[in-house]
C-alpha cells in the first residue's frame, strides 16, 4: 500500500488524535480535509480496513445532482453541486467534472406527477430543473427510444442541466492529496474493531494496528457503520445491500447526457473513455458481500435495451457490486448519537457520491464543533424516533 509522494505519505498510525475518522471513502477524505481547510484541525487521521476509497467510492456509477423534494434535501444537495463546481480549483485535480445534464424519465402518470412536482420544488429552492416532454428530451439525448410501442413508453422526464459525473477515484485522490499536504494521516490497513469507552462517552477505537485515542470519533464507513455502532450496543436504522453496477466495452461518443429511468430500473452514462456506464436498483437481500446477483444485471440489461436499442450490439466487460447503507427514508444520518463523541455519517443508500464536498463540510462543521451544521441539522438519528422524516423514495427511487 505505499504510494508515490505526489499523492500522499504512508504513515505509522500515532497514539492519539484529536479526530480519528473511520473509513477513507470519499465521505471520510473530505471530512478530514474540510477539518483541516475550513476549522484548522489537523491533527487527524482516517483509518480504512482496506485500501484508499475502495469501497463504494470506487465502485458508484458517478452520477451528481442535487434535484430532491424536500427543503432539507435540497439544501444539502445543492450545497453540494455549488462546491463540485468550484472544486477543482480548490483542490487543484482535475477529476473530470462534466456537467453534462441528468434526466430522469416518466413511463407512467405517477412517474409525471412526481416528476413535475420536485421540478416545481426544485425552481422554489433555486435548484435548475425543467419538465421535458419527449419530443424535448430527444433533443437533449437523440438515442432515447420514445416510440410509444413499448412496454413502458417514455412520457416525459425531468432535466438538471448542472447536474452531471465525475471521475470517482480521481475526487478521492484530489482529497487524499490535499488532505495529507495539511499533515492528516491516511492509514491503509488499518481496521477498527471496536471502541475505547469511558461511561457513555468513546476515547479511542481498537484496530488491528493496535488502539488508537481520539478526542471525537467520526463514522464514515458506509454498509459498515452499523456493525460498528452495534459494538457499543448502539442499533441504526440502516440495511445493508449490494448495489450493481457495470460497463460496456469503449464505444465513440454516443451518449451524450446521463439518462435514469427508476421506472424500468435502469441508468447510464458513457465514460469519458467511452465505456458505457450502467447500473441498476439494489438487489434486496440483506449481505456485505462485494458483489451481487446475475438476475439483477439480466433485468438491467434488457431495460437498458429497451431505452436504448443502438446498445444492442454493445459488449458487456465487467459488473460489480458495492454494499450500500439504506434507511427508512432514504435520507442519511449525520450528526451525534447516544454515546458522547461518537458521531455518524451514514445511510447515503445508493446516492451518496454527489454528496461527497457538501458532506464532508457539514459533518467536518460538526465534528469540529461537537454540534450540527445548520444544513446536517435535520438529518438526526432522532427523526426515526420523532417522525420528522425525509422521505426522499421518490427523487432516490432505482438508486442516486
Ligand atoms: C454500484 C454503485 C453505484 C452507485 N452510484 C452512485 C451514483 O451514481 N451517484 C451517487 O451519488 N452515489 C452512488 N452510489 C453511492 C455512493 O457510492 C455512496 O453513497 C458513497 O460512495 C458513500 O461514500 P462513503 O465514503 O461513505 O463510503 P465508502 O466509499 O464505501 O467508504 C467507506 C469506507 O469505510 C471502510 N470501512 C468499513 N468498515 C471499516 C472498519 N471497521 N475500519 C476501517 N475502515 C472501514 C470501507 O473499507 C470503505 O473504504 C453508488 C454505490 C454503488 C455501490
Amino acid at each position: 500500500m505505499e504510494h508515490p509522494d505526489w499523492l500522499w505519505r504512508t504513515p505509522e498510525p500515532k497514539k492519539s488524535y484529536d479526530v480519528v475518522i473511520v473509513g477513507a471513502g470519499g465521505h471520510g477524505l473530505a471530512t478530514a480535509y474540510y477539518l483541516a481547510r475550513n476549522h484548522g484541525i489537523t491533527n487527524v487521521a482516517v483509518l480504512e480496513k482496506g485500501w484508499l476509497a475502495g469501497g463504494n467510492m470506487a465502485r458508484n456509477t458517478t452520477i451528481i445532482r442535487s434535484n430532491y423534494l424536500w427543503d432539507e434535501s435540497a439544501g444539502i444537495y445543492e450545497h453540494s453541486l455549488k462546491l463540485w463546481e468550484g472544486l477543482r480549483e480548490d483542490l487543484e485535480y482535475d477529476f473530470l467534472f462534466s456537467q453534462r445534464g441528468v434526466l430522469n424519465l416518466a413511463h407512467t402518470s405517477q412517474d409525471v406527477r412526481e416528476g413535475t412536482r420536485r421540478v416545481h420544488a426544485n425552481r422554489l429552492n433555486g435548484i435548475d430543473g425543467e419538465w421535458l416532454t419527449p419530443d424535448e428530451l430527444v433533443e437533449v439525448c437523440p438515442i432515447v427510444n420514445t416510440s410509444p410501442d413499448v412496454r413502458y413508453p417514455v412520457l416525459g422526464g425531468t432535466w438538471q442541466p448542472r447536474a452531471g459525473i465525475a471521475k470517482h477515484d480521481y475526487v478521492a485522490w484530489a482529497f487524499a492529496r490535499k488532505a495529507d499536504r495539511y499533515g492528516v494521516d491516511l492509514i491503509q490497513g488499518c481496521e477498527v474493531t471496536g471502541f475505547i469507552t469511558d461511561g457513555n462517552r468513546v476515547t479511542g477505537v481498537e484496530t488491528n494496528r493496535g488502539p488508537i485515542h481520539a478526542g471525537r470519533i467520526g463514522l464514515a464507513a458506509a454498509g459498515h457503520t452499523s456493525v460498528l455502532t452495534s459494538t457499543l450496543g448502539v442499533r441504526l436504522p440502516l440495511q445493508s445491500h449490494p448495489l450493481q453496477a457495470l460497463v460496456s466495452e469503449l464505444l465513440e461518443p454516443v451518449h451524450p447526457t446521463v439518462v435514469m429511468s427508476n421506472h424500468v430500473h435502469v441508468y447510464v452514462s458513457q465514460a469519458h473513455k467511452g465505456e458505457l456506464v450502467m447500473g441498476a436498483g439494489i438487489d434486496s437481500y440483506n449481505s456485505y458481500g462485494q458483489r451481487g446477483s446475475v438476475h439483477v444485471i439480466e433485468q438491467q440489461m434488457a431495460a437498458a435495451l429497451e431505452l436504448f436499442p443502438i446498445f444492442a450490439h454493445a459488449h458487456l466487460i465487467r459488473t460489480w457490486g458495492g454494499i450500500v447503507d439504506v434507511t427508512p427514508d432514504a435520507s442519511p444520518i449525520i450528526g451525534r448519537t447516544p454515546v458522547e463523541n461518537l458521531f455518524v455519517n451514514c445511510g447515503w443508500g445508493t446516492g451518496g457520491f454527489k454528496a461527497t464536498p457538501g458532506v464532508g463540510w457539514v459533518f467536518a462543521h460538526t465534528l469540529a464543533h461537537g454540534e450540527p451544521h445548520e444544513l446536517n441539522r435535520p438529518f438526526t438519528l432522532e427523526r426515526f424516533t420523532t417522525g420528522a422524516l425525509i422521505d426522499e423514495h421518490g427523487a432516490a427511487a432505482v438508486a442516486h
